[in-house]
């Protein structure tokens, strides 16, 4: 049998368990990532003791989920929760357990939880594994398998199926035949889940290695269709020139090709999401998606706040898209490439370089050359060094110095400073005050002034 590597600390933690008469167990995805030889991210402890009873013995404890039985230590550096030995039954609402009610041995914590895998624990006075459930075999069989009947278990908690495909996707496992075959009939309780319990299990499948196997997953059972009808919707939706994929698989495609970074992420598989709406075909000539940018930007706005992405996100996201489209060559002026960097947010540029990357790959069905993005780079990199300037705070004159002149606050005064911006990126020698303001004497006329 493998090791379990916890630390040391995590011992000496049970230890004051042990003291007092109680059992500490290490439980879930701790146990099974050190199994896997892995590193743990968090430490889950199951143990007899109340909550009340575990604050009495540590110093510093956080109340974090006292109604479920679970309270935070921080010990030497770890961040441990700690809950009591729990039977969950009852989900009315299909989101919440009824009533939690403590149990008193560790079996019965583990017959409450998800998959074999997740159902081990491994006890930290004896440094003996309790697996009840084959957790050990699945692992070296690679499959997640539901404990117990498959089609109970995701009636108790709809949001398991998801997790099911969640942990095939980040860990490369199969799912278990039965298993999977209970998430397409599960639906109607996946639909009563909170769009933030979705949320974390979505982004954990976009952040695994390959989200495309996720992704597959999800389409499959039907899910997809119920979390972004949208994406189901790119399936057979042809594409012509250098397109080897139908839309949906070079979104896939594309997020498998992406840095594995949220943000990127959610961009590369939503950057075409708008090809349907903008699809225009005409007899006999190859479909055009004209301006599917402006739609996919859109439509990912509305995808990202159902699922209760923070607005930070999402607006990242719909920039990117939105610039996705630009196709440089050395005909671009220095103008075209200052309004290029204004448009994207000179914060941004890499970014969209990692998605326009992601998108070629996500086209030819290989790896393009990053080096391609080079000569652009050295033109932005030049301009950025000359200090030109870009963007309304790089202007010489501000709000205020246009009220000296008798523009009044307001929308009068913003496409002013427009105008004032564009002039500069065609011709940045103008960005001095006087000239500036002169200028704006000139097209005050202009602006109803
Ligand atoms: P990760 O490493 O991604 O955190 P994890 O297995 O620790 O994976 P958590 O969501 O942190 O997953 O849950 C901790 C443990 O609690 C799981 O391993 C599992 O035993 C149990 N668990 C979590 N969610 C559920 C659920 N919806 N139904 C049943 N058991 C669950
Ligand atoms: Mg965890």
């Amino acid at each position: 049998m493998k090791r379990i590597r916890a630390p040391k600390e995590l011992f000496d933690f049970a230890g004051e368990l042990a003291r007092a008469g109680k059992k500490a167990y290490l439980v879930g995805g701790a146990v099974r990532d050190y199994l896997l030889g892995r590193e743990a991210c968090d430490f889950d402890v199951a143990t007899d003791a109340r909550p009340e009873e575990v604050a009495r013995l540590y110093r510093r404890v956080i109340p974090t989920g006292i109604k479920h039985g679970t309270v935070t230590v921080l010990w030497k550096g770890l961040e441990i929760e700690v809950t009591t030995f729990r039977t969950e039954s009852g989900y009315a609402d299909g989101r919440h357990p009824d009533k939690v009610e403590y149990a008193s041995t560790i079996e019965e914590d583990l017959s409450r939880r998800d998959f074999a895998m997740n159902a081990m624990a491994f006890d930290l006075a004896t440094e003996l594994l309790v697996d009840p459930h084959g957790g050990q075999a699945d692992l070296s069989g690679r499959l997640v398998r539901a404990v117990g009947d498959p089609f109970e278990r995701f009636r108790e908690d709809g949001l398991r199926p998801l997790r099911a495909i969640r942990f095939a996707s980040q860990l490369g496992f199969e799912i278990d035949a039965p298993t999977l075959a209970a998430i397409r009939p599960s639906i109607p309780r996946f639909r009563l889940v909170s769009p933030e319990r979705v949320r974390d299990e979505l982004q954990k499948t976009l952040l695994s290695e390959l989200p495309s196997r996720g992704l597959r997953l999800l389409e499959g059972t039907g899910l997809l269709e119920e979390i972004v009808p949208e994406l189901s919707a790119c399936r057979g939706v042809e594409q012509k020139g250098m397109h080897v994929f139908d839309v949906l698989d070079h979104l896939y495609a594309s997020a498998d090709a992406s840095p594995p970074e949220l943000v990127l992420r959610l961009a590369a598989l939503l950057h075409d999401v708008g090809k349907p709406e903008a699809k225009a075909e005409l007899p006999g000539e190859a479909p055009t998606f004209y301006r599917h940018e402006e739609y996919s930007a859109r439509m990912s706005e509305s995808i990202l706040k159902r699922l209760k992405l923070p607005n930070a996100i999402v607006d990242e996201v719909a920039q990117l898209i939105r610039c996705h489209m630009f196709s440089y060559d050395d005909s671009w002026t220095d103008a075209a490439v200052r309004r290029f960097i204004a448009r994207v947010g000179p914060e941004r540029i890499e970014e969209l370089f990692a998605l326009r990357l992601a998108d070629g790959a996500g086209i030819l069905g290989r790896p393009i050359d990053p080096r391609s993005l080079d000569p652009l780079r050295a033109r932005i990199d030049r301009v950025i060094a000359a200090k030109e300037a870009f963007g309304l705070a790089d202007l010489a004159v501000k709000g205020g110095d246009l009220a000296s002149i008798g523009v009044p606050p307001g929308r009068a005064m913003g496409a002013m400073l427009k105008e004032l911006l564009e002039a500069v990126m065609d011709d940045p020698s103008l960005n001095e005050r006087e000239r500036l303001l002169e200028i704006a004497g000139r097209i005050k006329g202009k602006h109803g002034l």
